[in-house]
């Protein structure tokens, strides 16, 4: 597993030893941080600040801004603290965990026809008869298909109401679709929306079961629907936030030679189901 994780950078490399990446086979899987970033509702938005920006009194160019933010929002990590106590925190989650081959799972199918969808541990065993048994220490990504609403917080999150986070219409990960991933020893799960539960969620079953399992989150995965359903090397580094409960990550993905992206599906899926006028 770590070998084949090592090989795929070491490919990256080349004969030379100096490091020339095919960008065709880089997927960015993260979104920008600007005004528009999806945020938890009851969590503090992206915040920008410029402290500096054009010339100064010696005649330099000077540019420096201060950002303010949540650690949940856009891109980024779970840590196992934000939902366990005694968790790991952002800065201990081990680098082999967020450096790993990754299995996406698609449920766009079924997202489509309900969108408070929770994924089951059947959905699992479907991606595991096609495309065999998700090793251990892997990444598992789950494709929603609602990243092709991202930044529309009406569509995306079924709300886009700030400061109430009791309308949510989304789909998430089931608590024993959670266990199964534990049972095989997952390295990290993620997916393409806001919440590793499903938008109803009170409980936040998911993120209980994985953080006590010290299995970190990714969500609001961006082009996950361009990655292969096994074969890709997940990259994602979050800011290494000491004591963190998560924190912004640029997310990545190497594709493996000779696989080309997926062409996204574009179907529409149904509406919310008791949307806000
Ligand atoms: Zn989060």
């Amino acid at each position: 597993m770590r070998s084949t994780v090592l090989l795929v950078l070491v490919t990256a490399l080349g004969c030379t030893g100096t490091l020339s990446l095919d960008e065709a086979r880089v997927v960015d899987l993260t979104y920008p941080f600007n005004r528009d970033t999806i945020y938890w509702p009851t969590a503090r938005s992206f915040e920008l600040k410029p402290v500096a920006h054009g010339v100064n009194e010696r005649g330099q160019w000077y540019a420096s801004n201060d950002f303010c933010a949540s650690e949940h929002g856009g891109t980024h990590l779970d840590a196992p603290l934000h939902f366990a106590d005694g968790g790991r925190s952002t800065a201990e989650v081990p680098l082999s965990q967020l450096i790993a081959p990754a299995r996406v799972v698609d449920v766009r199918e079924r997202c489509l026809a309900d969108r408070d969808y929770q994924v089951s541990p059947e959905d699992i065993q479907a991606h595991e008869e096609r495309y065999g048994r998700i090793p251990a220490g892997s990444a598992v990504l789950i494709l929603t298909g609602f990243g092709r609403f991202y930044p529309d917080a009406k569509r995306y999150l079924g709300s886009d109401a700030r400061g109430v986070a009791e309308n949510l219409h989304f789909p998430g990960i089931g608590e024993e679709a959670a266990r199964v991933l534990v049972e095989r020893r997952v390295g990290l799960v993620g997916l393409d929306t806001a919440s590793l539960d499903h938008g109803p969620s009170q409980d936040f079953l998911a993120h209980r079961v994985l953080a006590q399992a010290n299995i970190p989150g990714l969500e609001n995965v961006a082009h996950l629907d361009e990655l292969p359903p096994r074969g890709a090397t997940l990259i994602a580094l979050p800011m290494k936030i000491e004591v963190g409960t998560g924190g912004p990550c640029r997310a990545i993905a190497l594709l493996p030679p000779g696989v080309p992206r997926r062409i996204p599906v574009r179907t529409e899926p149904a509406p919310p189901s008791n949307a806000s006028p």
